[in-house]
C-alpha cells in the first residue's frame, strides 16, 4: 500500500518534506480489529506537534493521521460490530481502557502517533474505536468531524455554558468553524464572539452566524461566560482571559502549545486575568462517547464542514500550508476511491 511515513522528529522550519511516500505491506487485522481501506484523512494541527516532537510518536517510523474515513475491508477474529463494506471513521483515540475517563488514562493510545494512522491506503483499529458515518456527509466532508469536530464538541461541553450565555472562540480554523455551528444548534440563544488574526477568517465566522468578529487582541463588546481557544500560541490565551466575565471559563483545546510567544505569559496579571474565580481548563482529547454523540448531532444540525483537498502524495504541502497560512475550514487528504 502507499503510505506517507514519518521516520524522525524534525523542525518544519528546516525541513519541508517530513513525510516520505513509501510502499508497505497491507497490515493484518489482529483479533478484535478491523482493516479499513482509507478513502480520506483530515490534516490536523496535532500532526505538526507529532512531527516537531511536542507530542512525539512512541515509535518510529509511524504513519500519521487521525481523521480517517474508509470502508471496512476485512475483519479480525471475533469482530461482531462491522461487516466488510461498512463506512466507518476513526478519530484520535485508537484504543483505551473503555472507562468514562478513557481519554486521560494511561492506557490511551493515539491514532497516527502510538499506532499507525490514516495517511495510507489501509489501517487497522479495534472495532469499538470505529464509528458509523451519517449518510449526510461525503467522505471528504466527514473526515474533519472525527477530530476537529469531535474534540471541539468536547471543548464546548467543557465550557459548561447554558443557552443564552455568551461564548467566545479564539482562533477560527478547522475546529472552531464546526464548533460555531454546533453551538448555534445546541444553544440557540447564545451569541458567539470570534477572535482571529486573519480578516478572511473573521469574515467566514460572520458568514457562519457569529454575532461579532474581531482581532485576537480586541476587547469583546460584552464580557463572556466562556471562551474556547484553538490556537497553537499563548497570546490568545492571555487576551481571552481579559474577555471573561467573573466565574468565566477558558477552555484550551490544543494537544500542545508552541513555545514561540511563551514570554507573553509574563503579562498575566492576577487581578486583571484570573481574579474573580476565572478558570482555565484544558481539553485532553476525546472519548469514544464524544465521537459517537457528535457524528449524529453533526448530521442533524446539519454542520457543513468547509474543506480543501490534497492528494496523499501532497501531504507534506498540506502540512506546511497548515503551519504557515491561515486556514479557511479544514484540510483533507483524498487517498482512495
Ligand atoms: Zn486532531
Amino acid at each position: 500500500m502507499r503510505a506517507m511515513l514519518l521516520r524522525q522528529v524534525v523542525s518544519l522550519d528546516e525541513v519541508d518534506t517530513p513525510l516520505e511516500l513509501v510502499d508497505l505491506p497491507v497490515p493484518e487485522p489482529r483479533p478484535g480489529e478491523v482493516l479499513i481501506r482509507v478513502s480520506t484523512c483530515g490534516v490536523c494541527h496535532t500532526e505538526l506537534d507529532e512531527i516537531e516532537g511536542r507530542t512525539a510518536p512512541l515509535r518510529m517510523p509511524v504513519i500519521l493521521g487521525h481523521e480517517v474515513i474508509g470502508r471496512v475491508e476485512a475483519l479480525g477474529d471475533g469482530v461482531t460490530k462491522w461487516r466488510p463494506g461498512d463506512r466507518v471513521g476513526v478519530g484520535w483515540i485508537h484504543s483505551s481502557s473503555g472507562e468514562p475517563d478513557e481519554n486521560v488514562c494511561p492506557e490511551f493510545r493515539a491514532t497516527g502517533r502510538d499506532a499507525n494512522g490514516g495517511y495510507a491506503e489501509f489501517m487497522t483499529v479495534p472495532e469499538a474505536y470505529a464509528y458509523s458515518i451519517p449518510g449526510a456527509f461525503t467522505d471528504t466532508q466527514a473526515a474533519p468531524l472525527l477530530c476537529a469536530g469531535a474534540v471541539g464538541y468536547r471543548a464546548l461541553k467543557l465550557t459548561n455554558i447554558k443557552d443564552g450565555n455568551l461564548l467566545g472562540l479564539t482562533g477560527f480554523g478547522g475546529s472552531a468553524h464546526l464548533v460555531l455551528q454546533a453551538a448555534k444548534r445546541l444553544f440557540p440563544n447564545t451569541k458567539t464572539f470570534v477572535f482571529a488574526r486573519d480578516p478572511a477568517a473573521r469574515e467566514f465566522a460572520l458568514e457562519l452566524g457569529a454575532t461579532w468578529a474581531g482581532d485576537t487582541t480586541e476587547r469583546s463588546p460584552q464580557q463572556l461566560h466562556a471562551v474556547i481557544d484553538t490556537t497553537p500560541a499563548w497570546k490568545p490565551v492571555v487576551e481571552a482571559l481579559k474577555n471573561l466575565r467573573p466565574s468565566g471559563r477558558l477552555v484550551i483545546n490544543a494537544i500542545r502549545k508552541q513555545d514561540a510567544d511563551k514570554d507573553c505569559l509574563l503579562n498575566v496579571s492576577y487581578h486583571e486575568h484570573l481574579w474573580m474565580e476565572r478558570e482555565i481548563k484544558s481539553v485532553a482529547n476525546v472519548t469514544r462517547q464524544d465521537i459517537a454523540e457528535f457524528l449524529p448531532l453533526a448530521a442533524r444540525i446539519p454542520i457543513t464542514p468547509r474543506v480543501e483537498t490534497y492528494n496523499l502524495e501532497d501531504a507534506n504541502r498540506a502540512l506546511i500550508e497548515l503551519k504557515h497560512h491561515p486556514v479557511k475550514g479544514a484540510k483533507v487528504l483524498v487517498i482512495g476511491g
